[in-house]
């Protein structure tokens, strides 16, 4: 018997005439990512991506996992297909549908005609169903209203599918719907979880990283290129460009007022980011702050790093509590490797009392006493990508 996945796809259905880009899209994301379980073939009608093995070999339980994963599908059944003929319905119940229902006590059987030429009305197909499944289960209750579980059977164009209920997909809207943003991803819980958040509504996302060797390491190096391992098994891929500041830091640590360290930081990394942003073609930049949560995410210091960049600053986790940020993590499944023990460089000599109330005009003077273009410009310079992806290439050396 032949065993499909359907995956449902929500919110695309109300794009009207841009539906068919939507669709497409979430096609060519499907087929790269599921080149990883074997050979399928990726059709789509009636809001739904049929996925079907072509071969022995193609991994069907791997396929599934992966689905659920990909940006733009809401929900995915496996489902079992079965000709169009009532009989070999019922013969495709009895045989496929018991794994799923073992172990249960009620159930109800639904169905869905979409084709309305099918002759048989579809109460009339969800009894003749139902029946199927308690001739072989007979020790199994019809209950209409609260049951363990639904069976369904779609009669659709051209096949009948059986399926013990679908299971919720990602949601969010196929990658590369949406723009390209460039994250400023650092080691923490936070910023995969911002990453992931504006990814969900289609957006390509590339990431920015800020290490400072040797007062870094190169375990937090990788730590941060798996976190981004780990967000683009939703969205397919993140680029990440890794900028050392050592000198800079370096520097603004003899020049500087040690009160105003991370915010002339911060400010060195926002310029940073937004040049990474024009050389990768990104239109706005995204980072997991949230208000309060340290000195440099207060309303007055945000307004001193966002007056050094003119593109818009995407911060999705700003109104959000700690727990809630890390409920997400938990999630998506970066937890675990944020909450390794590794060094950031905005860790790296922190300032003992920062200030929480920065005036522009004393940040701005502080800035007179370092040549921070030069810097910068050696930062820049700096540059090197390591691909993060879902398709099995990672840690791919690449150029912009
Ligand atoms: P996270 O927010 O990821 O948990 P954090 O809470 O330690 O890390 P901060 O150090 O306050 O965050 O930094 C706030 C934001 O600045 C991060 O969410 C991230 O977007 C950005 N950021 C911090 N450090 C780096 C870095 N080394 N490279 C790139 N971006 C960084
Ligand atoms: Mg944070």
């Amino acid at each position: 018997m032949k065993e499909i996945l359907l995956c449902k796809y929500g919110e695309l259905t109300l794009k009207g005439l841009n539906r068919g880009f939507f669709e497409k899209l979430l096609e060519r994301e499907l087929k790269k990512r599921l080149r990883l379980a074997g050979n399928f073939s990726i059709t789509h009608a009636q809001s739904t991506v049929y996925v079907e093995p072509l071969d022995d070999d193609a991994d069907i339980e791997e396929a599934f996992r992966l689905c659920r994963k990909v940006f733009g599908i809401t929900a995915v059944a496996r489902a079992a297909e079965a000709e169009k003929e009532i009989e070999a319905i019922k013969q495709t119940a009895r045989v496929y549908l018991p794994p799923y229902l073992r172990g249960k006590t009620t159930f109800r059987a639904d169905a869905r005609r979409s084709d309305k030429r099918f002759p048989i009305t579809s109460p009339q197909i969800a009894a003749e169903v139902g029946g199927a499944v308690l001739s072989v289960m007979p020790g199994l209750k019809v209950d209409l209203s609260r049951p363990d579980i639904t069976v369904m059977t779609e009669i659709r164009e051209s096949k009948a599918y059986l399926h013990a209920g679908s299971f919720p997909g990602a949601g969010g809207m196929p990658t590369g719907s949406g723009g390209k943003a460039l994250l400023l991803l650092s080691g923490g819980i936070d910023s995969p979880v911002a990453g992931y958040m504006i990814a969900k509504r289609g957006v390509i996302v590339d990431a920015v990283h800020f290490e400072s060797y040797p007062y870094t390491s190169e375990q937090a190096r990788d730590k941060v290129i798996e976190l981004a391992r780990e967000v683009a098994e939703y969205c397919g891929r993140i680029r990440v460009h890794i900028i050392s500041l050592t000198k800079l830091q370096e520097t603004l640590r003899v020049s500087c007022d040690e009160e105003y360290f991370t915010l002339l930081l911060r400010r060195s990394m926002m310029r940073l980011a937004e040049r990474t942003a024009v050389l990768c073609r990104a239109q706005a930049l995204i980072t997991g702050e949230s208000l309060a949560q340290v000195a440099s995410q207060t309303m007055q210091a945000l307004c001193v790093t966002d007056s050094v960049v003119s593109c818009p600053i995407f911060r999705p986790c700003i109104g959000m509590d700690k727990e809630e940020i890390v409920a997400v993590a938990r999630r998506i499944g970066t937890f675990d490797t944020s909450i390794l023990p590794y060094e950031d460089c905005c860790t790296v000599f922190t300032p003992r009392h920062p200030k929480t109330r920065p005036e522009l005009s004393k940040v701005a003077e502080q800035e007179t006493r370092f040549d921070w273009q030069a810097l910068e410009e050696e930062a820049f310079a700096s540059l090197y990508t390591i691909d993060a992806d879902a398709y099995g290439e990672t840690g791919a050396g690449s150029s912009l």
